[in-house]
């Protein structure tokens, strides 16, 4: 590297001293820098300790925001009285002693440095008592003195004055209510991942937290008991569990239904092995299940524990072990993304009579619902381009259950244009027509049809009470995924296209050029042609069908700026679904249409066994159930 002969930079020329080792303390310190960002980062590393401990119930006593005084006190082993010195040096562990250890680590702590680097920075106290000791020791980490005390078995580690020694640091701390509140986060990221420990919280001398212990042999209801008390009950009623067990990798927890998302990601907990991670293969294929149901740019929120082989995961990359790293991220990804998807794409409608073990955790969704849950939106050839057909055809094969028949005469005749397109997306077939209503109804999750109102609404009666619908909606999804599941058929999907009379040129970058030739083959699985006109330009010959009517210019554009970002089949496979988006919305039916029940009645089904119909295209929901007692209450009724 030059230095400083260079007036632009500002390293100042200093004579070169002669490499020296440094002091331990400098050490300590600059592995603090690492360790302990802030006040919350003593309590997660001290959470830890007490959890490896095998504690049972930990306290947490802080003041100004844990500037002050951080206390965590808990009833674990204990440290000996001769190993209480050694607990504050330096790389001194006793979780691991060999490589091998390290490589399948299952503590929360390993690197032994966790302590020393806190005591280089603050006043640091440890008092602890083991089980075959008649009283605790008291060690003072500044003056090294150990004195007897009074204890029961476990472990209280004082922290003082953070940052008192290095107060360049301590300026960069923000008030006391931040940093408290980054306190409890990380005393409520240890608490969801043990549920079966119990935490306290006290601040200034007030309690602020107390989750007990759940002790219930099911780790599932633990887990909802502990998410209830620490994320409130509202996470939990907005929330299914998810259940994946993979032959390498094992996914559960709970997610939030995607009405539940929100504007910040302040509810995002994943958890590998037990440690709470950042991870963006994580937060990845969380974003890609949830990409075809989630509104806008909302944040799911989830609470997720990944277990797998210790050996198949290195958690040695950060020193506060936030980050990890797989050896194999693809296998994470798709883990993942398939217990997401099991849980989002079912219809929980009627989820109320249901047990909750009925979502099928870790099952494939549609072979677990049966054959006549495949696809049973019934598209025509009239609607839709050609090649259709085919996929159409067999289609119809897994409807000799359903009670309603495509519509397979032309319907023009007999009706206007605008009753067509809905009369030819679902009809009841005569003789198979509903049976009778009044017995079946209550088996039906989303209920019979009673009304439509103001041509966009469908009222039904279930057992629970009134369900709302918008039809428009709830229809749209239906056509959607008929169509994702029709072209899913095709072994070698590519969407119809057409030529453009003129073909439209544009101005393009070399990039632009570049990925043009490169991709050509992808482009034309999409329905798209687009060559070069000359160095510059480009030429879209040719769009997909559906689009035609759209600006092919900035089609183009918007493909290949996604191709340069993107492998091929995510764009692809992307591409796809929007334009089946586009296209199930100008298929579904639209508002102010008048639908008799028989038709009323054939959607509802319809959604009850299509995936992901909770939501429509857009991630709005399609449905809203009213319980009798939220009508009760309209009324005052039984008060
Ligand atoms: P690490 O957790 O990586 O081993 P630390 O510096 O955090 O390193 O702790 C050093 C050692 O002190 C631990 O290995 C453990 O043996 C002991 N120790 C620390 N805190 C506790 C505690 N709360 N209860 C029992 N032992 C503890
Ligand atoms: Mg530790």
């Amino acid at each position: 590297m030059k230095n400083s002969a260079d007036p632009h930079t500002h390293a100042q020329v200093q004579p070169r001293r002669p490499i020296q080792e440094l002091p331990d303390e400098l050490i300590s310190q600059i592995a603090a820098g690492e360790v302990v960002e802030r006040p919350a980062s003593v309590v997660r590393e001290l959470l830890d300790n007490a959890l490896d401990a095998g504690s049972r119930n930990i306290v947490v006593r802080l003041q100004a925001g844990g500037v002050r005084l951080i206390a965590v006190e808990d009833d674990g082993c204990g440290i000996a009285r001769d190993e209480l010195t050694t607990a504050l040096k330096r790389h001194a562990t006793s979780k691991i002693s060999s490589l091998e250890e390290l490589e399948r680590v299952v503590t929360m702590g390993f690197r032994g440095e966790a302590l020393a680097a806190i005591a280089s920075i603050a006043e640091v106290s440890l008092l602890a008592r083991t089980a075959d000791a008649s009283h605790g020791w008291l060690l003072n980490a500044r003056f090294g003195d150990l004195q007897a005390a009074a204890r029961t078995v476990g472990t209280t580690v004082e922290v003082r004055e953070l940052f008192y020694a290095t107060p360049a640091r301590r300026k960069f701390l923000k008030s006391d209510a931040t940093e408290l509140a980054h306190c409890l986060e990380a005393v409520r990221r240890h608490a969801l991942a043990r549920p079966d420990v119990g935490f306290t919280v006290w601040h200034e001398g007030k309690l602020l937290e107390q989750w007990r212990a759940c002790l219930q042999d099911d780790v599932d209801e633990a887990l909802a008991q502990r998410l209830g008390d620490v994320l409130s009950t509202d996470f939990l009623a907005d929330s299914l569990p998810v259940r994946r067990e993979g032959s390498t990798v094992h996914v559960w927890g709970r997610v939030g239904l995607p009405d539940a998302a929100r504007a910040r990601a302040d509810r995002q907990f994943a958890y590998v092995n037990g440690r709470y991670v950042r991870d963006k293969v994580i937060s990845h294929a969380v974003r890609s299940a949830f990409e075809d149901v989630l509104h806008g740019h909302k944040q799911p929120v989830f609470v997720l524990f990944i277990d797998l082989d210790p050996a198949r995961v290195d958690v040695n990359v950060h020193p506060t072990k936030i980050e990890v790293r797989f050896r194999d991220g693809r296998e994470v990804h798709q883990a993942v993304r398939h217990a997401l998807e099991a849980v989002l794409a079912t219809p929980r409608a009627g989820n109320a009579q249901q047990p909750e073990g009925a979502f099928v955790p870790g099952a494939n969704i549609s072979s677990a619902l049966g054959a006549e849950a495949s696809f049973k939106a019934p598209i025509t050839t009239e609607h839709l381009p050609g090649f259709w057909a085919s996929a159409e055809e067999q289609t119809r094969s897994f409807m000799g259950q359903a009670s309603f028949q495509p519509q397979a005469q032309p319907w023009n005749d007999r009706v206007g244009n605008e009753v067509r397109d809905l009369q030819a997306l679902w009809r009841p077939s005569p003789p198979a027509a509903p049976a009778p209503p009044t017995q079946q109804a209550d088996h039906w999750p989303l209920g019979r049809a009673i009304a439509q109102l103001h041509g966009v609404y469908i009222l039904a009666e279930n057992a629970q009470g009134l369900v709302l619908v918008d039809m428009h909606a709830a229809h749209e999804r239906i056509v959607y995924e008929g169509l994702k599941q029709q072209l899913g058929v095709q072994a070698n999907p590519s969407l119809p296209s057409q030529p453009l009379l003129i073909p439209a040129t544009f101005a393009a970058t070399p990039t632009e050029v570049a990925c043009a030739e490169t991709c050509a083959d992808t482009l034309a699985q999409l329905g798209l042609d687009i060559t070069p006109f000359s160095a510059q330009t480009l030429a879209v010959r040719a769009v997909p069908t559906a689009l035609a009517q759209g600006d092919a210019v900035e089609l183009a554009r918007g493909v290949l700026a996604e191709l340069a970002q993107h492998d091929a089949a995510t764009v692809v496979q992307r591409a796809h679904n929007e334009l089946l988006a586009t296209m199930a919305c100008h298929g579904a039916v639209r508002a102010n249409r008048k639908l008799t029940l028989e038709e009323m009645n054939a959607l509802l089904r319809q959604m009850e066994n299509t995936e992901r119909s909770d939501q429509c295209n857009h991630g709005r929901p399609t449905w809203r159930q009213i319980s009798l007692k939220e009508l009760d209450g309209l009324f005052l009724r039984g008060r």
